[in-house]
């Protein structure tokens, strides 16, 4: 059987980095098996779903590269669906009406809990015969009453829960509209899902949606669920820990190849392996090597992660990604090099896009103001001689290549007897307002001609300046 997983959220919010991990894991498992992936919204929760949060969770999943076969599915489209079976399931005997008030209910709950016993409904409906009234009930699942429900977890192994745990659960509200749990049965089973990867919070929901699909006659798909991410105090992974929803992980810098790998490895391993490309993680990826324990969040390693693809990536298509970042902090790239080979110069340095694109601002626009502490070594009167001889010899060249820009450099230093050091920091100083860049010639070569001759006035008008103040 062709084998189809999903990735069910309720668009209540953005797109958690848990639910990110739990929608890799089905993702792999369908490309590993060859099958599909569904992505469906469970949005029947009308008062808490927002269209703001379906669009985070369709933009979080496009950005991770997580793409469906099928789908996007809104429940709230499926209403007359999930009327039909539970019209159905009424005409069947395998749900009754129920018109116990509320305060019924309530008192039954009540007095179980004083007596330490869990709440439950009693089933007093279940039997009854119908009834001419036009009373308000609910609709309820006529779940067994002896026997187990049993089934073999991916992840956690063999589970097993009795019937006697589980009570007649409402599958239709007074006002008519099918509760969360029966959509997801009638959805799976619908879309032919032949794999539940879930949240390990959904283990409760697994024996009621088990019966629900039998007394339907539906086949049973397989499950796995899926521990917890908690953050580096052992407490379940929340804002007070950083990110945690995908959108933020890019607007602070880290490529989806980073996130991913980072996420397909917290939680599932194959060996040391660390470093996964997509492909891999296709071949290699086992819903049965899951880890059953949660795992803590590691920010340093999914640093380590991301500098490891700034590096190693097609610098090209690393740009596609700076070049948000360059945007987002408002860096007019209408003058200077290509991004990517900006990200060839800079992506040793940078852990972050972030980072890539504030230290690559000087290759666009003209700095501000000089580093003071940059300046203050640097560009000191003894400084000007060198820098007055390095820019007649760029002016003079045409040969705007590393060699001919690195002989430049070197040519000076010997023509005044100094050291590189002497020439190179004045002129790194000059040409980027600050100590630090990528090796001279590479720099130069980027920012250009005409703008390294005129930022080196600007470094020789400051030196004079500095001269005439003193
Ligand atoms: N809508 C549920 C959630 O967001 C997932 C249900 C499921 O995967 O069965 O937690």
């Amino acid at each position: 059987m062709k084998v189809k997983t999903r990735f069910a959220p309720s668009p209540t919010g953005f797109l958690h980095v848990g639910g990110a991990r739990t929608a890799l894991y089905s993702w792999l498992h369908a490309k590993s098996k060859g099958g599909e992936f569904v992505l469906r919204i469970e949005d029947t929760d009308i008062a808490r779903s927002t269209q703001e949060a379906v669009e985070a969770i369709l933009e979080g999943m496009t950005w991770m590269g997580l793409t469906w076969d099928e789908g996007p599915y809104y429940q709230t489209k499926r209403f007359d669906r999930y009327k039909e079976i539970i019209a159905k399931m009424l005409v069947d005997g395998t749900a009754y009406k129920c018109y116990c008030t509320k305060e019924r209910v309530n008192e039954l709950r009540e007095a179980q809990e004083k007596a330490g016993l869990s709440p439950r409904y009693d089933s007093k409906c279940r039997e009854l015969a119908p009834q001419n009234t036009d009373a308000p009930y609910v609709i309820r699942f006529k779940n067994p009453k002896e026997g187990s429900v049993k089934f073999d977890d991916h992840v956690r192994g063999p589970i097993e829960f009795s019937n006697t745990e589980l009570d007649d659960l409402i599958i239709q509200r007074t006002d008519g509209t099918p509760t969360y749990n029966f959509c997801v049965v009638v959805d799976d089973w619908d879309m032919g899902i032949t794999y539940v990867v879930r949240g390990e919070d959904h283990i409760n929901n697994t024996p009621r949606q088990i019966n629900i699909l039998k007394a339907l006659g539906a086949p049973l798909p397989e499950y796995a669920h899926v521990a917890m991410i908690l953050g580096d105090d052992g407490a379940k992974l929340s804002k007070r820990h950083g990110a945690v929803s995908v959108m933020q992980f890019r607007d602070e810098g880290y490529l989806p190849e980073a996130l991913k790998n980072y996420l397909v490895r917290l939680g599932w391993s194959h060996g040391d392996q660390e470093i996964f490309s997509e492909k891999e993680m296709i071949e290699l990826f086992s819903l049965d090597a899951i880890n059953k324990a949660p795992s803590a969040f590691n920010t340093e390693k999914l640093l380590w992660l991301n500098q490891h693809y700034i590096k190693s990536l097609d610098p090209a298509y690393v740009a596609q990604h700076l070049a948000w970042h360059m945007d987002n902090q408002k860096i007019d790239m209408t003058n200077g090099p290509a991004l990517a080979d900006i990200v060839s110069a800079l992506s040793e340095r940078a852990k972050t896009l972030v980072e890539l694109a504030t230290t690559s601002r000087y290759f666009f626009e003209e700095y501000e103001a000089f580093d003071a502490t940059a300046a203050k070594k640097h560009l000191r009167p003894v400084a000007k001689d060198a820098l007055v001889l390095v820019q007649q010899k760029l002016q003079a060249n045409d040969d705007w290549t590393d060699p001919a820009l690195h002989q430049i450099i070197n040519d000076t230093a010997d023509e005044l007897g100094v050291g590189m050091g002497k020439v190179g920091m004045p002129l790194r100083v000059a040409i980027t307002g600050g100590g630090q860049s990528p090796s001279l010639d590479v720099t130069l070569r980027l920012i250009g001609k005409e703008r390294s001759i005129k930022r080196i006035d600007r470094a020789l008008e400051f030196i004079a300046a500095r001269v005439a103040a003193s």
